[in-house]
């Protein structure tokens, strides 16, 4: 089968969160499997570009309205992920050393769908399927079905996966005419409140619409940024595939970001070993527990409510555990962050910015993991987190839910809570230096984590008896 993955973000080549992981692991599982596997991305400058030997395989021309424009394929001659790579380039809109965050985004992921899409028309055979992913790239099966120029790809299959359906992409009807010419009795397939929305009309136009778990699904039409009714409408083909994680980039017995790798034989010595330093880094004090929290500083991660969940724990558990911050998001919460270091007392630290080696230090050096999430359609935290053998504190919500069970379930491994709120977030904490305090018991979950399946293995299988179902 040949699969062809169309995405912003495939780690290691650009990555802002966990589609970029996604997309750097489940191609490679599926190539495993036998298949053919291909991402395409645009060429951003980032160090991987400059790092990789490239051939060129396509030169062709788009046309965002009267505005044509040159685009260049060109593929990773070495295929060094696992899985065949290519790269867009547009002169003037994708060559930028971020993903996201231009006031131009629109015209730039717009672009890049029509290049795309311009070039898969012009193969001489057909792919088994095309897999979008988010909203960057969701009016692609639109274009494919809809507009002319592109009809003839019209039977391929095309496979929408939501990541997260709270970004949409929505832009204003007066940009329609960037669109390639489509057929106007469609036009209806566009529209969502009165604002063209990709998200809305990838679900509306892809044959399949995945969602990376099933509580994510069910929660997508209770609340989903105005696209309640469109999941509830079209649930007949949306189904939740929950993610796996790269068992070969996230292993702590061969992770080249830590300087002491262990297993499950090693991991008492190995995580005091990476927690000690760490700790050392940080003005720590690793005889406390470590909590840390690695993600977003955004609304929808309850990051907001972290500077008042670390004084409360303070104030009302004692100063008995560390929690240390990694991320990077909304001034205000990141000013905050900062602000209260001037409460520590060697107890708390942030850093703030994206750090994917310090992520794996993290990872591995902690004692629990914590995510309050308010909105999480899976969560990989958790799960290298797991791996690393850090227990997560997560709220029940989305992925979180379908992934960790709590301790005082039979054999849970985890500790879950029900709301996003100061009090619930804050008395998880407290369970948690509970749990920390029984070292046989705390041990105990420890190993039980570590022996769990979390790799692609299940999903990206699930994902194959999907795309087999639509031919
Ligand atoms: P989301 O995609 O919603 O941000 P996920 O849990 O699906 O959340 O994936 C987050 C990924 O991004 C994980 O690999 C996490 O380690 C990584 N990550 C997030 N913020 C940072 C950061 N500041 N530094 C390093 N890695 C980060």
């Amino acid at each position: 089968m040949e699969i062809i993955h169309v995405t912003a973000e495939c780690y290691p080549v650009a990555k802002a969160g966990g589609l970029g992981d996604v997309l750097g692991a489940l191609p490679k599982y599926q190539k495993e499997a036998g298949h053919i596997a291909k991402v395409v991305m645009p060429m951003y400058r980032t160090r991987y570009l400059y790092q990789q030997q490239w051939e060129v395989v396509h030169k062709g021309v788009g046309n965002l309205g009267n505005q044509a424009f040159d685009y260049t394929v060109i593929k990773e001659s070495a295929n060094k992920n696992g899985f065949d790579l290519y790269l867009v380039d547009i002169n003037g809109l994708l060559d930028r050393e971020k993903i996201y965050g231009y006031s131009d985004d629109t015209e730039r992921f717009l672009s890049f769908q029509i290049a795309v899409t311009d070039w898969i028309a012009r193969w001489e055979h057909r792919p088994d399927v095309v897999h979008v992913h988010d909203h960057h790239t969701a009016l692609i099966p639109f274009m494919m079905q809809h507009c002319f120029a592109f009809r003839k790809l019209a039977g391929v299959p095309v496979v929408l996966t939501i990541h997260n359906a709270q970004y949409q992409g929505t832009f204003d009807w007066s940009k329609s005419d960037y669109l390639p010419v489509w057929d106007p009795w469609k036009t209806g397939l566009l529209e969502w409140d009165g604002m063209i929305n990709p998200l809305a009309t990838g679900i509306k136009t892809a044959w399949r619409v995945t969602t990376v778990s099933e509580t994510y699904m069910l929660e997508l039409s209770r609340s989903s940024n105005g696209l309640e009714s469109l999941f509830e409408y079209e649930k007949g083909k949306c189904i939740g595939i929950l993610n796996g994680i790269d068992t070969d980039v996230w292993n702590p017995a061969a992770d080249h970001y830590l300087d002491t790798q262990y297993d499950l034989d090693s991991v008492t010595e190995g995580k005091w070993q990476i927690k000690s330093s760490l700790c050392n880094t940080f003005g720590l004090d690793p005889l406390k527990p470590l909590f840390i929290y690695i993600g977003r500083l955004v609304g929808e991660k309850a990051a907001d409510l972290l500077p008042q969940v670390i004084g409360d724990s303070f104030f009302h558990i004692g100063r008995s555990m560390n929690f240390l911050v990694l991320g990077s998001g909304e001034p205000e919460v990141e000013a905050q962050l900062e602000w209260i270091k001037q409460l520590s007392w060697g107890d708390y630290n942030v850093y703030i910015g994206y750090n994917e080696g310090l992520s794996h230090q993290m990872y591995a050096g902690a004692d629990f993991l914590l995510m309050p999430s308010r909105v999480e359609p899976c969560g990989l935290n958790q799960l290298y987190a797991m791996r690393y053998g850090t227990v997560p504190v997560v709220r029940k919500t989305g992925g979180l839910k379908d992934t960790v069970l709590d301790i005082g379930e039979k054999d849970g491994y985890g500790i879950t809570f029900q709301h996003a709120s100061v009090g619930d977030i804050t008395h998880a904490i407290f369970r948690a230096v509970q749990l920390y305090e029984n070292p046989v018991r705390f041990d105990e979950v420890r190993r039980r984590m570590m022996t769990l399946d979390f790799s692609w293995h299940r999903s990206a299988q699930s994902y194959l008896t999907l795309y087999k179902s639509l031919k």
